[in-house]
């Protein structure tokens, strides 16, 4: 396969008529599919001893095994991250307070996580190297209704969370991390799972962990855990007694099999995403107005996500450069755009003005990376980059096809 572009002309674009650069999609998705005799192996377990979901052979197995890999005492699956966070927020929040303290660069949902446990989203900024919710932007936001301090790690490397601990012990609210994009990270070292009070990941089939869906919990704090089990399978564990919100939000047995596959083959992943983020640093060194956001490799990684800021020199808007992918069958993204305090809701919020969070909303992307994701395609990708840039000037404006 030919490692120049594809592409001689403007009209070889597929935004102007031309076809596609892949003919299936490349996405921002992990999509990491493990061996499946081994996922097989995983579910004749719960298969033949007939019990298919309540806290069965292998939630409990990949409960254990979490718990070990993040260094906690505790972990408690759910049937997905959303709901893992919704749970957590309802049982950390201080009494008698409204307000959850976060970022608004960040999952497109987690305004609506904090809303469906009752509570308001108040938006902060977010440091301009972590591009996260650090002590230094929340600080000034704490008052006398803050119910819970919601730190989230962004999707490259991490936030600042001895910082966000401090601050949580400074003001005596609480601190809830949702660790979903850094479930094999270390932050000076230690890996991620064991900072506040508790930490959130996902078993989403687009994060590094598989579970088809699904979430977890990972905690010291026996009581919160016990609290979280008997809230996601109330009128099971606790059939006669009401004495908790509960709602069903528990992990059934398959789609704990496909997790523990996933965790067998999670070094394997990670290898090949690292081998991923090295090709994007070669085909992406030395484009003009491009930068490949750094994995700190003084931490652990699990490399999952491809991010490019797009610089000042840059020569088309990033709405502009994700159009022209888009057509190729590049679903490159825009990173956490719009921010949340600037996306209408059916729900209170609150917010100031955050110009920073609004600048940095319209400055990143991330690239197509993942299981269908090789080094020959990466190859073509930056080609294709290359080629954009050296035709910016003909590549703007209106298209008419
Ligand atoms: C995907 C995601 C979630 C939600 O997880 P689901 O399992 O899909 O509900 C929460 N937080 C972040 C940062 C995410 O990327």
């Amino acid at each position: 396969m030919s490692t120049s572009c594809e592409k001689n002309h403007r009209n070889d674009l597929a935004l102007f008529g031309g076809s596609p650069l892949f003919e299936r999609p490349r996405s921002t998705s992990s999509l990491a599919a493990p061996d499946f005799e081994c996922f097989l192996t995983y579910s004749r377990v719960f298969y033949e001893a007939r019990q298919f979901s309540n806290n069965g052979p292998l939630v409990r197995q990949l409960e254990q095994r979490l718990a070990q890999f993040h260094g906690t005492t505790h972990c408690v699956t759910f049937c997905s991250g959303f709901w893992a966070l919704v749970l957590v927020i309802k049982c950390l929040a201080l009494p008698g307070r409204r307000e959850v303290l976060m970022p608004s660069l960040t999952y497109r949902r987690m305004g609506d996580v904090v809303s469906w446990a009752g509570l308001v989203p108040r938006f902060c900024e977010v440091d301009l190297r972590t591009l996260a919710v650090s002590a230094e932007t929340a600080r000034p936001l704490v008052n006398e209704d803050t119910a819970l301090l919601l730190g989230v790690h962004p999707i490259i490397n991490c936030c600042d969370v001895a910082g966000l601990e401090r601050l949580s012990e400074e003001t005596g609210v609480p601190l809830f991390i949702d660790a979903v994009e850094s479930v094999y990270e270390t932050f000076q070292g230690r890996k991620v799972g064991s900072f506040g009070r508790a930490e959130c990941f996902s078993l989403h089939a687009s994060k590094l962990l598989n579970g088809f869906e699904g979430g977890y919990v990972t905690t010291n704090d026996a009581c919160l855990a016990g609290r979280l089990v008997r809230m996601r399978g109330f009128g099971f564990y606790t059939p006669d007694i009401v004495q908790e919100f509960g709602m069903n939000a528990k992990l059934n047995e398959v789609h704990a099999a496909m997790a523990l596959a996933g965790l067998d083959s999670l070094e394997v992943q990670v290898a090949r995403n690292r081998g991923r983020y090295q090709a994007y640093r070669q085909v992406l060194a030395g484009l003009q107005g491009m930068r490949l956001v750094p994995f700190d490799e003084s931490e652990q990684s699990g490399y999952k996500s491809i991010l490019v800021e797009l610089r000042g020199d840059w020569p088309l808007t990033r709405e502009r450069t994700l159009d022209l992918l888009n057509a190729e069958n590049v679903l490159a993204r825009a990173y956490y755009a719009p921010p949340l305090h600037l996306r209408p809701t059916d729900y209170p919020t609150l917010s100031g003005p955050l110009p920073l969070t609004e600048r940095l909303a319209e400055r990143f992307m991330l690239l197509p990376c993942g299981h269908f994701v090789d080094e020959n395609d990466i190859r073509r990708i930056g080609a294709l980059l290359r080629f954009i840039h050296a035709h910016a000037s003909v590549l703007q404006g209106e298209v008419f096809v």
